[in-house]
């Protein structure tokens, strides 16, 4: 891979590659566009099969991370880290070794939790660095995101509600949801409560046998989500998984979940508008942990102000509808054009974020 044409064409700042081979880190922090301020998120810890896709990885889900705090009004750039390690391979030693090389990139970079790693990972890297968020509650911290994720997804569900069906209700209506795992299960109490109707699916079966606990109707069969007859179908498991194959099968209305990446290409957004379904842009609709995480930031953090502030998603995505229906393009397009106006605005005559 050519990485500074990737780099080029996407418009990223810098790349940022690390060692310690006494506690096997191996870790790459990438920063797509700080035009807005430090860029912020998570670190991702994984087995990757080699060094090109754990940096392809960094740096796509860095650029992701620009267009998701932009479009939630956030004022921070986009970054991303990730440690090539499997879980077993994780140890303390590594973390605070990585600790110190946040430290070394001297605040263009701010860290928090992703998929492989912790509240208490981030308690680790605080002690070389206070470029670190979404440390435990029992630190001042903000703790598991999840929650506040999930309050961002229903509120956007109730704008797509009302643009559909006429009310920010989702009374009476049935919710397919593909993976009940923790923001999920914040999300279907939201939509119980608001007088909705869940069914779950999970890989997982003691997530089945959870959802049944609570009375949620499940289905055992992962693969018969999609052929559900449902008003809203939920992906909150993986990404990619609205595609050709899937988007003829979704009998909804409305396509609305937590999971990031949820389109396999960019013209999938496009296909389920013309087949009248739809679909709220992921980094829209699940930025509720991001805003909940800058709310810790720099200040002391109050839940109550990060559910004020995700409260407001439901503005953004009826904001984003009005533009679809001015100008016919994608809900994914106009998200885009919401982030990158808002960027686009700022840096004028501005040079790259320098703490
Ligand atoms: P999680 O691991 O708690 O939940 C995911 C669930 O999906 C698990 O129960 C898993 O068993 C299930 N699953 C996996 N593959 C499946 C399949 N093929 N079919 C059905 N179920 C399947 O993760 P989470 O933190 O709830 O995050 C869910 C999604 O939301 C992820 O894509 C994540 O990147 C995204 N997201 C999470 C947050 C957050 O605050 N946690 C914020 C933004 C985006």
């Amino acid at each position: 891979m050519e990485i500074t044409q990737y780099m080029e064409t996407h418009g990223h700042e810098q790349l940022c590659a690390f060692t310690n081979k006494g506690v096997g880190l191996k870790a790459f922090i990438a920063i797509h566009d700080t035009t807005l301020g430090p860029s912020l998120g998570g670190l991702r810890i994984w087995p990757y099969q080699d060094e090109d896709a754990a940096i392809l990885d960094v740096l796509r889900l860095s650029k992701a991370m620009t267009y998701k705090s932009s479009a939630a009004g956030l004022n921070f750039g986009g970054g991303k880290a990730v440690i090539v390690a499997s879980h077993e391979q994780k140890n303390k030693a590594m973390i605070q070794s990585f600790g110190k090389f946040v430290q070394a990139v001297a605040g263009r970079y701010i860290t928090t939790e992703d998929v492989g790693s912790t509240p208490s990972d981030m308690a680790f890297i605080a002690e070389s660095t206070s470029y670190v968020t979404g440390l435990p509650m029992d630190m001042g911290g903000s703790g598991d995101p999840s929650e506040m994720t999930g309050y961002g997804v229903f509120q956007g569900m109730r704008a797509c509600a009302e643009e559909v069906w006429g009310r920010p209700s989702l009374e009476g209506k049935t919710v397919a949801v593909q993976g009940f795992g923790k923001v999920a299960s914040y999300m279907v109490n939201h939509i119980l409560e608001d007088g909705g109707k869940v069914i779950v699916t999970d890989v997982n079966k003691s997530a089945l046998d959870r959802a049944k606990s609570q009375g949620i109707e499940v289905l055992e069969d992962t693969s018969k989500i999609y052929d559900l007859d449902c008003d809203i179908f939920s992906p909150c498991a993986l990404g990619g998984v609205i595609n050709s194959e899937t988007i003829p099968k979704i009998h909804a209305e409305i396509i609305a979940g937590c999971a990031n990446n949820q389109l396999l290409r960019e013209g999938d957004a496009i296909d389920a508008q013309k087949r009248g379904i739809l679909y709220a842009p992921d980094y829209i609709i699940n930025a509720g942990g991001v805003i909940n995480i800058s709310m810790e930031f720099g200040r002391k953090y109050s839940q109550e102000d990060a559910r004020v502030k995700t409260g407001a998603i439901y503005d953004t995505m009826k904001s984003i509808m009005q533009v679809v229906n001015r100008s016919g393009i994608s809900t994914a397009e106009a998200a885009d054009q919401l982030a990158e106006q808002r960027i686009e605005k700022a840096s004028n005559g501005r040079e790259i974020y320098l703490p």
